[in-house]
């Protein structure tokens, strides 16, 4: 038997600037992106073949006049500017979520420079979301990937806490007691999106319920390892896959059911293809 997790697939956030970048290209010739729209090679290449132009922010200097979409991470204050000094017209996909969270964390900071306070960020350094999560504190707040770097927080500090959208909300739990266990003066800020806490909870059940799991998602997708890595906890009989093509018959052996999952980058039709390739083996059915 193969399942696919009902609950995987895009997030709505990714399925919002996908079918933007589609919308605007079904009536233009081409559509630059300011990185890439979902960490997702199979579907950056199927955009592409529709004219999608992955560019990285330096390249902006050189667009002027043109459209650039903006992806669901966000972009910093930075990008918006110099899409105005150079007339280029944003195709602005943050999703509304990281929005939020953007505004929050500005307003945090505004609080904290009068009061002398600290704005955190549990995310991963680098990550598109963080970079405009940073953006908004003028590049002051401190980044801590891991329970590890805690050491590097001024308790002596007032600490507004947040999160990334897409962390481990078991680890952000366990990161916020060792702060609180250090001072009472911090404001803790739940900032993991809704989506994904609720996809950890089920895919723990999901990751349980079969002899082998498949997870399925980009190298670069941040969100992809965070899951792959929880579905491992759950069922050490779990391989990681960027496409069909990656299905090694072997891990099926002796294996009654098969569970196929993935991040909120992975789409639904990779979802499908590995799912075929599975049942193409003839070693199980699909359900
Ligand atoms: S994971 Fe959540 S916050 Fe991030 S893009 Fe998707 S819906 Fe938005």
């Amino acid at each position: 038997m193969v399942e696919i997790d009902p609950y995987s697939g895009f997030c709505n956030g990714v399925v919002r600037a996908i079918d933007k970048a589609e919308a605007y290209l079904a009536g233009h010739s081409h559509l630059y992106s300011l990185g890439a729209i979902v960490h997702n090679t199979d579907e950056i290449r199927r955009l592409e073949e529709k004219g999608l132009r992955i560019i990285n922010s330096s390249d902006m200097e050189h667009l002027a006049g043109e459209t650039v979409l903006v992806r669901a991470h966000g972009e910093p204050p930075a990008t918006y500017a110099l899409a105005a000094r150079m007339g280029i017209t944003l195709i602005d996909c943050t999703c509304p979520v990281v929005l939020k969270l953007q505004e929050r964390i500005e307003k945090a900071y505004r609080e904290c420079d009068a009061t002398g306070g600290t704005v955190v960020i549990f995310g991963k350094r680098g990550h598109a979301e963080v970079n405009g999560l940073v953006g908004r504190t003028e590049g002051h707040a401190l980044v801590i990937e891991d329970i590890a770097e805690i050491s590097k927080i001024d308790f002596s500090r007032h600490i507004e806490r947040f999160s990334q959208t897409t962390k481990d909300p078991d680890q952000y739990q366990a990161l916020c007691e060792a702060c609180m266990a250090r001072t009472s003066d911090i404001t803790i800020h739940n900032t993991i999106c809704h989506t994904v806490a609720e996809r950890h909870r089920r895919l723990a059940e999901f990751a349980s319920s079969h002899d082998v799991i498949l997870f399925v998602s980009g190298r670069d997708s941040s969100n992809g390892k965070v899951l792959e890595a929880l579905c491992r906890q759950y069922n050490p009989r779990t391989y990681w896959v960027e496409n069909v093509d990656m299905l090694d018959k072997g891990w099926l052996e002796g294996a009654a059911s098969i569970g196929i999952c993935g991040a909120t980058s992975t789409p639904r039709w990779q979802l499908e293809q590995l799912a075929a390739g599975i049942s193409q083996c003839g070693q199980v059915d699909l359900q």
